[in-house]
């Protein structure tokens, strides 16, 4: 599915943070939707902010599978320079555990005259205004549920010697792995136009039938999630139970799948966590395979192109080297 992610601001965002980067950073604290941990990391901020040590907070913690968040957090522990914590964002003191894994991932900084520089980052909707708030202890950005509301750099003293600086939008070029266009659109973070909601929402059933089938039949009274017409099926008999028929009878696939998703990202469903590390590692692997089959193909069509010019430039010279005698 062509999802249309072109979030604003992504230029202006790489240079915020190369002109961060220049003026000092320290640690890079990325927020991550507990409920897609993989598909919500930023592919491009690791290598914009390479030798930096990483902090991946699991935000929405509350509303992903436990299990899961544990063997994410095992998954980015492994990883080199790297912290990982799950967290709340309204929790009412999660201060404590951010600054503490900062200072000890960069230990020689923190003083006054040696603050310590931390850079804020993370997908629209996951959760950076609501955790900045609750660390500033006061309105310092705008909340609100739908994606891309904070937009200009913000620096916020958390501590003396300890500054949070917040970039604005977003710098993400493409989404790579399919699964992982559909994980953000059903988390809430893909701006509504940008994709088919119906889509996204079969996508959804084919996940938790897999995964949570218990979770669907519960909540929405269904005897049988793998019978005939699959997903398409499902999605039907979650639109019948919610009121989404039209006059006639016809349900309407799109209110099924607003319900669907509605229910999803606020929690109805039970808590919930899309993709493992395991199979968020072979859907890059396959991205990468596939990148690297249709860049040998452009290659090979490029060098036949410049073949078959080079044979006709020489036919060209030929004819007219006949046409000189
Ligand atoms: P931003 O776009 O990243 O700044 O996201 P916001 O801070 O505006 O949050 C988006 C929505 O997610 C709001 O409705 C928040 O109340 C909600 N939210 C933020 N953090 C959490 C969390 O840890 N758990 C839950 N359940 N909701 C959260």
């Amino acid at each position: 599915m062509p999802i249309n992610w072109f979030p604003g601001h992504m230029h202006a965002t790489a240079r915020a943070i190369k002109e961060r980067m220049a003026a000092g950073l320290d640690v890079v604290v990325e927020l991550l939707d507990a409920r897609l941990p993989g598909s919500s990391c930023n592919p491009l901020l690791a290598s914009l902010t390479a030798g930096r040590p990483s902090l991946k907070v699991l935000n929405k913690q509350d509303l992903a599978d436990p299990a899961q968040t544990a063997a994410w957090l095992d998954c980015y522990n492994a990883q080199p320079d790297t912290r990982a914590l799950p967290l709340d964002a309204g929790e009412r003191s999660p201060a404590r555990l951010i600054t503490r894994a900062c200072r000890e991932l960069a230990p020689c900084r923190g003083e006054l005259h040696k603050p310590l520089r931390v850079l804020i980052c993370g997908i629209p909707n996951v959760g950076k205004s609501t955790l900045i708030n609750t660390l500033a202890g006061k309105r310092a950005a705008k909340t609100g549920d739908e994606p891309g509301i904070t937009k200009t750099e913000q620096k916020i003293v958390l501590e003396p010697g300890f500054y949070l600086f917040d970039t604005p939008g977003m710098l993400w070029p493409r989404i790579a792995v399919a699964q992982s266009g559909y994980h953000l659109a059903a988390s809430g973070a893909i701006g509504r136009n940008a994709f088919d909601e119906a889509e996204v929402a079969l996508e959804l059933v084919a996940v938790l039938a897999r995964r949570y089938p218990e979770r669907l039949r519960q909540r929405y009274g269904l005897a049988e999630l793998g019978g005939p017409g699959g997903e398409e099926a499902v999605l039907e008999a979650i639109g019948l139970k919610r009121g989404a028929k039209v006059r006639g009878g016809a349900v309407q696939m799109h209110k099924a799948a607003e319900a669907l998703l509605m229910d999803f990202r606020q929690g109805l469903l039970g808590r919930i966590t899309l993709e493992t590390p395991e199979e968020m590692a072979g859907w890059r692997r396959a991205a990468a395979e596939d990148e690297a089959r249709q860049a040998a193909a452009r290659e090979a069509a490029r060098q036949a192109d410049k073949a078959r010019r080079s044979g006709r430039r020489r036919d060209d010279a030929a004819d007219a080297g006949d046409a000189g005698t």
